[in-house]
């Protein structure tokens, strides 16, 4: 038998187990007993042996069935502009992850990963450099939060999953880890406090809004017509750019929430006056925000970011045409918080 990923359990599925357990190793487990586990691991308390109202006997049957694990801490950056935090985890079989801590007004936020690395591609993102290692389990995007949490002292009332990886290529873990985040005995963050990033899977986006779920959804769209975005991202070289508005305006259509475009402004790629003119045809009457996010310089590809003239009138642009648009702060911009970068230095070393 396989060892269980018990963090990755709901209370439901966890009782199973429990009973699965029970009868398979002799040892009895009472049907409360789940509850008790439950409530340790929605604690964060990720060892058995710290699981105080836990018997012996049925520590050493979770101990030899199952296992629990939480990103450890490998390295942590601590910005001295604003405080924010970039953690590289290690994960139980030697990967590493990054998640990035931030401090804003409406409260603390997580930016978490959701792969080992990533498939897609973007020219701009050094995530991608090495592909794609492996899927995280629910229970290691939950244990980033868990582990920062635990780390800072403080609790985390946003997530984002603009971290490592596309969170639409690990749709399933990504799903789950929706569900145990939102309950209520567990980090009980709701759904309008989530945001999801992806490249633009638009067959996953359309599933993705049968679910109705409340969270937020940022498409990075990074180029207003289809040439420009199939260079910068592979991704639309299998969606083009109609096909992905189509699947955004349907996720409109079947949540009711407003889309985030975010679009990181390049020097001369994808930055000019007739790039905005077309970005603000293309999402003409949709209810949606833009994001305008001067590029962190990726010395892995030759781009910069643009000139603040350049950004300041593309923001013009857009507003003429009725679509709101706002300059991300760059948060952490002297510890590399771009996505991906502090992994792809540990790589290297
Ligand atoms: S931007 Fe996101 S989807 Fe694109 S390569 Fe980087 S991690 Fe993957």
């Amino acid at each position: 038998m396989e060892r269980i990923d018990l963090a990755s359990l709901n209370l439901e599925e966890l009782t199973e187990k429990l009973r699965e357990i029970s009868e398979k190793s002799g040892v009895k487990i009472e049907k409360f007993r789940s509850a008790q586990i439950y409530g340790w691991l929605t604690r964060g308390v990720y060892s058995f042996e710290e699981m105080l109202n836990v018997p012996k006997n049925i520590k050493a049957v979770l101990d030899e069935y199952c296992f629990i694990t939480l990103p450890r801490v490998e390295k942590k950056l601590v910005s001295k502009i604003d405080g924010t935090v970039k953690y590289l985890f290690r994960l139980h079989d030697g990967e590493f992850i990054e998640s990035v801590f931030m401090r804003y007004e409406h409260g603390n936020t997580l930016c978490v990963s959701t792969q080992v690395g990533c498939r897609m591609g973007c020219s701009f993102c050094a995530s991608t450099l090495t592909g794609l290692t492996r899927n995280l389990t629910p229970s290691e995007i939950l244990g980033q939060v868990v582990a920062a949490q635990k780390d800072m002292g403080e609790k985390v009332s946003n997530i984002v999953m603009m971290g490592i990886g596309e969170p639409l290529d690990n749709y399933d873990n990504v799903m789950k880890f929706l569900e145990l985040v939102n309950d209520e005995k567990g980090l009980n963050i709701g759904h309008r406090h989530i945001s999801l990033s992806t490249c633009g899977l638009c067959d996953k986006i359309r599933q993705l809004a049968d679910e109705k779920k409340q969270i937020t959804l940022s498409l990075s769209l990074h180029a207003s017509d289809a040439e420009t975005r199939r260079k910068l991202m592979p991704v639309a070289r299998k969606y083009d750019l109609d096909e992905l508005i189509s699947s955004c305006r349907y996720y409109i259509e079947k949540t009711g929430r407003r889309i985030s475009f975010e679009y990181a402004m390049i020097a001369g790629e994808n930055d000019t006056h007739a790039h905005a003119e077309r970005l603000g045809n293309l999402l003409s009457g949709m209810i949606c925000h833009v994001n305008l996010i001067p590029l962190n310089d990726v010395k892995e590809r030759n781009y910069t970011k643009s000139s603040k003239k350049a950004i300041d009138d593309f923001v013009k642009i857009l507003e003429k045409k009725h679509i709101t648009a706002t300059v991300r702060r760059r948060l952490g911009s002297d510890i590399n918080a771009s996505c991906g970068q502090l992994r792809a230095e540990n790589e290297k070393k």
